[in-house]
C-alpha cells in the first residue's frame, strides 16, 4: 500500500542508500585498518596497484572524455532548442527545372559570402551553405 505514495519510495529509496553508505564506509574502514596492519596485505596492494594503474587512468582518461562530450553535446542541443523559436524547414524552390545554384541566404534574403571551394555563409545569421545545393526558401511550420 505504500508503493503508491511517492514520497514513502523516495524515503524508503534514501534510507536504502543511507544503510548502503554506512556498510560501504564501515567496510571501507575495515579495509583501511587491516591494510594499515596487515604487511602481507600491504606488499600485496603496492603490487597490485603498481600493475593496474596504467589501467585505471586509461579508464579515468576514457570517461572524463566522455562526460566532456557529454556535456557538450547536451549544452549544444539545449542551445539548439533554447535558439529555436519556432519550427523552419527548408523546401526547395522548383525541383529539376531550375537548377540555378543557391546565391542568398534563404533565411535573410542577404547576398552569400564565399568562404572556400563550394563553401559560402551568410553574413547575417552565420549559415553554412554548398554552393551547389540548389536556391531555397524557408518555409515556416
Ligand atoms: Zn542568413
Amino acid at each position: 500500500m505504500g508503493i503508491k505514495l511517492p514520497s514513502i519510495l523516495l524515503s524508503k529509496y534514501t534510507l536504502l542508500v543511507a544503510a548502503q553508505l554506512v556498510v560501504n564506509v564501515t567496510l571501507a574502514a575495515w579495509l583501511y585498518d587491516e591494510y594499515l596492519h596487515n604487511p602481507f596485505m600491504q606488499a600485496y596492494l603496492s603490487n597490485a596497484w603498481s600493475s593496474v594503474w596504467p589501467v585505471i587512468a586509461v579508464v579515468i582518461g576514457i570517461g572524463v572524455g566522455a562526460t566532456g562530450v557529454f556535456v557538450v553535446y547536451k549544452r549544444g542541443r539545449l542551445a539548439g532548442i533554447l535558439g529555436e523559436s519556432r519550427p523552419v524547414s527548408i523546401s526547395l524552390t522548383g525541383a529539376l527545372d531550375n537548377l540555378e545554384t543557391i546565391n542568398e541566404c534563404p533565411f535573410c534574403n542577404l547576398p552569400l559570402k564565399t568562404i572556400s571551394e563550394g563553401r559560402l555563409q551568410c553574413r547575417n545569421c552565420r549559415r553554412y551553405f554548398k554552393s551547389s545545393m540548389p536556391k531555397a526558401e524557408v518555409v515556416s511550420a
